[in-house]
């Protein structure tokens, strides 16, 4: 290392030739080497001017600002070269320093593991016990018999031709037509947000999205993530995604998602805001390609408990409204419910009129309920006896259908006065209208 006479003629040759790129870069080492960090920077800056896409320019400069703390400020010069695939390992490295300093662990611990896998030698013992890694080996406890297959298509949904359209724009055509959405810049990816009470079919849309794009669906359900011991969460999560990204083309729908993507500020306990900070690193990925294929649903009955970080572009960029049924979506969905059963001429409006307030699941209830009226029925005559429509108003009558009209009252408190940025838009007509 130069000592301080020959830094001071490296300082001077580099003002007389301030285009020298091989001089400046030397110097700003020098001057990163020898710990004065803020001179360092600027003369990174300066050498950064002449060559924008230098990858050591910008591992140096990312240094600089990491030993002065400015961890934001690494992050920002880091990401354009982190989302291409191939970058040099050591700026994820730094990468991951800059995220530790910014408490973003989990990330943190992604981006470290990333680099060392591709480059061994950057192992730092110190920087891994501050992250406390997840184990390489940990066994995934999400078992490849949670991946489906679904039969289920978008024709055996009834109704929501508005939530099937905007899924088909969002999920289908750019798997469809990648041509097509590569020539305007789009990329297939990013989140779809259902939401609605429960019951109204956002699970059986899912499963019915997955079907339509001939893809995997992997569902998961709270209980394969939440455990009990800190840090298993994470890693269920992490296994989660792994999953999907193994059966891609995947849809990975994640239901009760508010439990696992909380308003940070609304949890007292760290662990959980590390879930959440997990969930949002497992969205972005470790690079861009990382998800590709990867479909990522997820559904809510509270969507205003969701953290406000989850709906940013690429993740759960799209909020989209599943309503109760009206009169000729539960005609429809009873049709459908019915399709396969011994039926009588049926008149599912008359059915429809009498169960307002019904939602999907409800009328699945109120087919069982007349289905097994009719078996015993049947049992007696010794021959089948078709279904009719006095058997479903019958059985509509027996059953109570669940809480829409309390959803609505609950959704009204929330959202009638917090609509500033239109993500309510599609609920306030039924918030206003009659129910
Ligand atoms: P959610 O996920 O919103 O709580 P589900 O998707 O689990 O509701 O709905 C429960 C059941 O109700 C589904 O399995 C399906 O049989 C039926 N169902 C709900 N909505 C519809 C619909 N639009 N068309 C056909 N069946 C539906």
């Amino acid at each position: 290392m130069l000592d301080d006479a020959g830094l001071q003629a490296l300082r001077e040759a580099a003002r007389l030739s301030p285009d020298n790129l091989p001089l400046r870069r030397h110097l700003a080492q020098q001057l990163l080497g020898k710990g004065y960090l803020a001179e360092a920077e600027a003369e990174y800056r300066a050498a950064l001017v002449l060559a924008p896409k230098d990858p050591d320019i910008i591992a140096g400069l990312a240094e600089a600002f990491v030993r002065q703390s400015a961890h934001g400020a690494a992050l920002s010069a880091l990401e354009p070269f982190l989302s291409e695939p191939g970058h040099p390992p050591v700026l994820g490295l730094l990468a991951a320093r800059a995220l530790l300093g910014e408490g973003d662990t989990a990330r943190a611990a992604q981006r470290y593991q990333d680099a060392v896998t591709r480059d061994p030698s950057l192992a730092d013992p110190d920087l891994a016990a501050r992250l406390t890694l997840i184990p390489q080996a940990a066994p995934a406890p999400v078992v490849d018999d949670n991946v489906e297959h679904s039969g289920v298509r978008f024709s055996d949904v009834a109704g929501m031709d508005a939530v099937k359209e905007s899924l088909r724009i969002k999920l289908l055509l750019p798997l469809q037509q990648p041509e097509l959405f590569k020539a305007y810049g789009k990329r297939a990816g990013g989140g779809v947000l259902l939401y609605g009470p429960p019951g109204a079919g956002k699970t059986h849309l899912a499963r019915a999205a997955a079907g339509e794009l001939g893809a995997s669906f992997v569902n998961v359900g709270l209980a394969d993530i939440l455990d009990m011991y800190v840090g298993s969460s994470e890693r269920n999560l992490h296994a989660t995604f792994d999953l999907a990204r193994r059966n891609r083309p995947c849809v990975l729908f994640f239901d009760e998602v508010d439990a696992l993507a909380a308003r940070r500020s609304d949890m007292r306990q760290a662990h959980s805001r590390q879930l959440v900070n997990q969930f949002l690193a497992e969205l972005d990925g470790v690079d861009q390609d990382a998800n590709e294929g990867v479909l990522v649903l997820a559904a809510t009955n509270a969507p205003w408990y969701i953290d406000v970080a989850f709906r940013r572009p690429g993740r759960f960029d799209q909020l989209v409204f599943v309503p109760p049924p009206d009169a000729a979506a539960r005609s429809a969905i009873l049709r459908i419910l019915c399709r396969d059963k011994p039926l009588a001429e049926m008149d599912f409006d008359a059915v429809a009129k009498i169960t307002e307030a019904f939602v999907g699941a409800d009328l699945k209830g109120v087919v069982d309920r007349a289905v097994e009226a009719k078996l015993q029925q049947s049992i007696a005559a010794g021959r089948p006896i078709p279904l009719s429509t006095g058997d479903l108003l019958a059985a509509a009558k027996a059953v109570k259908p669940t809480a829409v009209r309390e959803w609505l009252a609950t959704a009204r408190n929330y959202v009638l006065h917090a609509n500033d940025s239109g993500a309510w838009d599609e609920l306030m007509p039924w918030i206003k209208g009659k129910w």
